[in-house]
This record gives C-alpha cells, structure tokens and sequence, in this order.
C-alpha cells in the first residue's frame, strides 16, 4: 500500500496537484516517507501556507511541533544503533534529558520563525529566504545523529574531528581538525554548545562538513584545544 501511496504523491508532483500538509504530515508519522527530502517538503509547504495567510500561526506550530519532535528522536535513535544500543531497552534518563535539550535547542527558534513568516506574509517581502530556512532545519538531522552517538558512546571510547568537503575552514574547525579525545571530552564540548555544524562554531555551522569519527588512535596530547 505504501508503494501506491507515494505513487500518487509523486503524481500529484508531477500533476501541479497540492498534498494538503496534514497528509503530508500524516505519510512521515506513518513511515510511508522517512526523508529529510520529504521532512522538508511537508514544512516548505507549511510555511508557504501560514505566509499565504491559508493556515493560521497555531496550525504551523501544531506541524512544526509534530515534525520537531518526530525528527528529533528519530536522529537520536540512528546516533545510538550506531554504538550497537536499542533506543527501544537502552535509553537512559541521562539520554533522554540530552534528546530534551536538543529537542528545546530546535524549539527555541520557532517562535522567531513564525513571527518572521507572519511579518513577511504581511510585507509582501520575498518567501524564498524562509523556505530556505525551512531547508535548514530539514538538514539538522545528520548533526544530532552525531551529537547522539558521541552522548551515548562508552565514554572512554575515542572520536576525531575529521574535516568535511568544505572548502574554506573556520577558525573553530581548523582548531579542532585532527584532534583525537575521548567521547567524555566531547560531549562536554557539546555541552557548551561546539560540534560540527553547530551554530556557535565561527563559521555558524553553515556548509560545515565536519564530523566525528570513533577510533583507536590514542587521544592527542594535551586535549581539546580551547576554543
Ligand atoms: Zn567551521
Ligand atoms: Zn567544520
């Protein structure tokens, strides 16, 4: 049934024909569609619509919720398989309250977002820098995954920041590239708010590639380096 399900998605693509959003909503929370290409698809086509003033800000917030949150622990699963857990019998309180600051991190920004998609609305300004945004938000995904996996590690288990296709480096990621520490470390780095692609990093995440790599290598002398 899936299979005809996103048969008749993609020919209403093709067709010009509009999926309603809680449709589209629907197919992600029902595993019909797992993508970030699709998680994208469904908010793009929610904020086009609270800027068209054809849904209301409460409507955006109640799919925004939903997809957050969907998509937020969805990444922290994938984080922990890939240290051999089951989200299902070895999630923790400690990961839990982890998932639930990243969870608050991504929830902190929705109210700007749909004040600015109003606003525009309103303005009659372009809706092609917020559906990037939208774009943003969607691409979040591999970073918590990442973020997962170095939380939940065994802490004595060591990861290297290894530089991504980027082509011009920050300062925070030159700093850091090669560096070889122990999970501990890095979630406490994390803690403070610097992993690849994080905002806080000098180049505010954005074309960061970087990410961490688990390893047998022995930590680097003197640590993480203070940035
Ligand atoms: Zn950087
Ligand atoms: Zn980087």
């Amino acid at each position: 049934m899936y299979k005809s399900l996103i048969a008749a998605a993609d020919l209403c693509d093709r067709m010009g024909v509009e999926i309603p959003t809680d449709i589209l909503l629907d197919m992600y929370l029902y595993d019909v569609v797992k993508t970030q290409a699709h998680y994208e698809r469904v908010l793009s086509q929610a904020v086009r619509e609270l800027y068209n003033g054809k849904s209301s800000e409460d409507d955006f917030l109640s799919t925004m919720t939903t997809l957050l949150d969907e998509q937020t622990r969805r990444a922290w699963n994938e984080g922990m398989r890939l240290n051999d857990l089951d989200p299902a019998k070895d999630m923790t309180e400690a990961f839990e309250a982890e998932l639930r600051n990243i969870q608050d991190e991504e929830f902190s920004h929705v109210d700007g977002f749909i004040a600015a998609i109003v606003q525009a609305g309103k303005d009659g300004t372009p809706v092609d820098p917020l559906l990037t945004r939208a774009g943003l938000w969607a691409s979040r995904y591999p970073d918590i995954v990442s973020r997962a996996q170095v939380f939940t590690a065994p802490k004595d288990l060591n990861f290297r920041w290894i530089y991504g296709d980027t082509i011009q480096h920050c300062d925070t990621c030159s700093k850091l590239e090669g560096i070889v520490a122990t999970a501990a470390d890095w979630a406490d780095l994390q803690a403070r708010g610097i992993y690849p692609q994080s905002p806080n990093l000098d180049c505010s995440g954005f074309n960061c590639d970087c990410h961490l790599d688990s390893t047998d290598d022995d930590v680097t002398p003197g640590g993480i380096p203070s940035v």
